[in-house]
């Protein structure tokens, strides 16, 4: 196999064992970025020029023996995360001309780790969507099959590791969007506990739910790109003070004994009798490797998808008011006066979801209002994160479905934001509670499109996640099938 189709681990083995350079490396992913853009559309900028110059210094660092762990590893940021000198568009024409001042923290990170920037990844417009269609700059398609979406609204991060086009990116995750597009495109996706990784430089959607993740095809590679990307931050007021820690220590540990939670409710009708086989198939391979599983209960995780569409509006249309035409971002050309101006730009640079979102946000939150929906929905907020914790008592983590079907048509849903929004009733669930989740490839549909199982654990148990998800791999080669190959 060529090592342009490795792991992160593989590459970095590769780099270091100087089987490859990363110019190399970089110039021939580079050219499947090239390849695959037309059809795929998973990018929004690509900066073929400062990754080349990021690969040389890699090969610089190489050379001397003093590499950092992933030097010269090509990788891809989301475009809702700043990158200083590059554009950063959060897929809109807000800001589709914005040229960032400087790093996310987890940006910053990922260069100290030596990783190389190809590009900055398609995604919903202000990461409000669950399937690509809202981005100013066109659809991402799903390389299992073009005429479905990718999911979203990390879809062009998603897309980019499923097509192979760089072996691991960054996403962000406020109700699903990195765990969903990585089941509807057959990879692995790691949303952190909350405050794992800083929110610095990341243009905020719903600021008590926004999570910055990873996707990659393997356990071990989201482990591998986390610990790069995790720490504290004192830019970010609800980054986590902790040491170090490496989330990988715990991949190959057995898991005899480990008892699963079967939530009930992520069982019922609404799940696609092929989804619902390949999670029972998956829970049988845990079963033989001596897991038990135990029903559990989350009373009050059906009205997680309500409580995200009044918290997360409102959250957003606090954070989107900054987008004023002033300071930064679209400004109309014409105008009467300042009011005009805010209107005009305004009403010019966000889509139709954004402005939905922003218009619910504000309607929660008035005078009148404010009680009966804002203030309620922050108390069912508490009744379904105690339901977690009364499950976790009686298990280690929690499996089901990541979404109920698999991915969809182009166009399907775009009419009917109502069925796009249940569609993420069991990934919303870890944000509202700052839980981690991993989701990782487990079968096909009868269509050929990938189906994802969702590992859930309490706050801080991302080694656990990802030993889980490692034995799961070492036993199957889901994660192995490439799009547009026979399966
Ligand atoms: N699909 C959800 C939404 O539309 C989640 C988005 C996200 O996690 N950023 O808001």
């Amino acid at each position: 196999m060529s090592v342009l189709d490795g792991t992160v681990a593989e590459m970095a083995a590769a780099l270091r064992a100087k089987a490859i350079s990363s110019v190399e490396l970089t110039r021939a992913l580079l050219a499947r970025v090239d390849t695959a853009q037309p059809a795929l559309n998973a990018f929004i900028t690509i900066d073929a020029e400062g990754a080349l110059a990021q690969a040389a210094a890699a090969d610089a660092a190489l050379a001397d023996g003093h590499a950092p762990a992933l030097a010269g590893v090509p990788i891809a940021h989301k475009d809702v995360l700043m990158t200083a000198g590059l554009r950063t568009t959060c897929g809109s024409r807000m800001l589709a001309d914005y040229i960032a001042p400087y790093d996310a923290h987890v940006v910053s990170k990922l260069r100290d780790a030596g990783t190389v920037l190809v590009g900055k990844t398609n995604m919903d417009e202000f990461a409000m969507g669950s399937s690509n269609e809202s981005s100013y700059f066109g659809p991402v398609r799903n390389p299992w099959n073009a005429d479905h979406v990718p999911g979203g609204s990390s879809g062009g991060s998603a897309a980019a590791v499923a097509a192979r086009l760089v072996p691991a990116a960054s996403g962000t995750d406020t109700g699903g969007s990195i765990r969903q597009p990585a089941s509807f495109t057959g990879i692995c996706g790691l949303k952190p506990t909350y405050g794992r990784c800083s929110r610095y430089g990341l243009v905020a959607y719903a600021s008590s739910l926004d999570t910055p993740g990873v996707f990659a095809r393997t356990a071990q590679d989201c482990g591998l790109i986390l610990n790069a990307m995790a720490g504290h931050d004192p830019r970010d007021a609800t980054s986590l003070p902790r040491p170090r820690e490496d989330c990988t220590r715990d991949l190959a540990q057995p898991l005899a004994g480990l008892r699963i939670g079967l939530p009930r409710q992520y069982f019922g009708d609404g799940v696609d009798a092929d989804v619902a086989r390949a999670i029972e198939a998956a829970l049988d391979e845990y079963r033989a490797q001596g897991a038990v599983t135990v029903a559990v209960d989350l009373p009050n995780v059906g009205l997680s998808v309500a409580v995200y569409y009044v918290l997360a509006p409102a959250e957003a249309s606090s954070n989107l008011s900054r987008f004023d035409g002033v300071r930064y971002g679209h400004r109309a050309a014409h105008y009467t006066d300042l009011v005009d101006m805010y209107k005009k730009s305004r009403a010019e640079g966000f889509g139709a979801e954004v402005k939905r979102r922003i218009l619910t946000g504000t309607y929660v939150l008035s005078h009148g209002y404010y009680d009966a929906y804002y203030l309620k929905a922050q108390k069912v907020r508490r009744l379904i994160a105690d339901d977690f914790a009364r499950a976790y008592a009686q298990c280690d983590v929690l499996m089901g479905p990541v979404t109920p079907r698999t991915a969809y048509r182009l166009g399907e849903n775009a009419d009917d934001p109502v069925q796009m929004y249940l569609g993420d009733i069991f990934t919303i669930a870890g944000n509202l509670t700052g839980t981690p989740g991993i989701s990782i490839p487990c079968g096909f549909d009868r269509q050929g499109l990938p189906i994802g199982l969702l590992i859930q654990g309490p706050a801080l148990t991302e080694a656990r996640l990802l030993n889980v998800a490692h034995r799961f791999q070492q036993a199957t080669d889901w994660h192995a099938r490439v799009p547009g190959e026979a399966r």
